[in-house]
């Protein structure tokens, strides 16, 4: 239908906080092509978290249109939004939020399942470089680990969009380029649209696109032609 992965028109979302209103999301607009690798950067407070709710469906916005691969997001209903975050979007998250008490291989498999594709799990893990830990607890595993086992549990839902919001917020340096570059790998690899939530400008350089905001605001959109390697990226 359309090539535009994401399409945000006039995107609002303002939360009432007794008298005050907060305008979290002040009208944000703006195309993702499908394939591309997307960073939203801004302060903490400008709306990052927010606008990737909303593109994921785990929020509903005030005004405004958000359409993923052809569908008014927005306006979806039940049982199709939960179908919509189900089977559409894989999820990173800066506290990469397994389930403790089952294993990596378990995390992966409990996903996989709803998706019907359970005995990829072990390959995604091999694809991630934990071939040898499928059986840790994740508190048997390191930080950068734990997020390798999150990528693959959002990826064995062959997911159209791979959302993530800080997701190597929690990550020493090193371990967070490495997981930087298995992301940009899994992007160029397949045809997943990815959007990544920071606040670290540097890591806008290995994006494809770069959507800056402030305040609520999309304060600039910026096409990189060149990409850095994650390996390059200081800070
Ligand atoms: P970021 O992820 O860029 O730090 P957020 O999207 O989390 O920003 O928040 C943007 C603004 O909206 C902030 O002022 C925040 O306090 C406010 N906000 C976010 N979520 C809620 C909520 N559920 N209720 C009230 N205010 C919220
Ligand atoms: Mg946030």
């Amino acid at each position: 239908m359309s090539d535009q992965a994401v399409s945000a028109r006039d995107l609002q979302k303002h939360y009432q906080m007794g008298e005050v209103t907060v305008r979290a999301l002040r009208g944000a607009t703006f195309d993702v092509p499908e394939g591309a690798l997307v960073v939203l950067l801004g302060p903490s407070g400008s709306g990052k978290t927010t606008l990737l709710n909303l593109i994921g469906g785990l929020d509903t916005p005030t005004s405004g249109e958000v359409i993923v691969d052809g569908q008014n997001v927005g306006r979806l209903q039940e049982p199709e939004l939960t179908e919509y975050r189900r089977d559409k979007v894989g999820f990173i998250f800066q506290f990469f939020n397994l389930v403790p008490t089952l294993t990596a291989l378990e995390n992966v498999e409990l996903v996989g399942e709803l998706a019907g594709n359970k005995e990829e799990a072990a390959d995604l893990l091999e694809r991630v470089g934990l071939g040898e830990r499928l059986n840790y607890y994740p508190a048997e595993l390191s930080g950068g680990e734990q997020q390798r086992v999150a990528i693959a549990r959002a990826l064995i839902k062959r997911p159209y969009l791979l959302l993530g919001d800080e997701p190597t917020g929690n990550l020493d340096y090193e371990t967070g380029l490495l997981v930087l570059q298995l992301i940009r790998d899994v992007c160029d690899e397949t045809d997943l649209t990815v959007l990544m939530v920071t606040h670290n400008a540097a890591i806008g350089q290995m994006a494809d696109i770069v959507i800056s905001l402030r305040s609520g605001h999309v304060e600039d959109i910026k096409r990189n032609e060149e990409p850095l390697a994650p390996s390059e990226l200081t800070w």
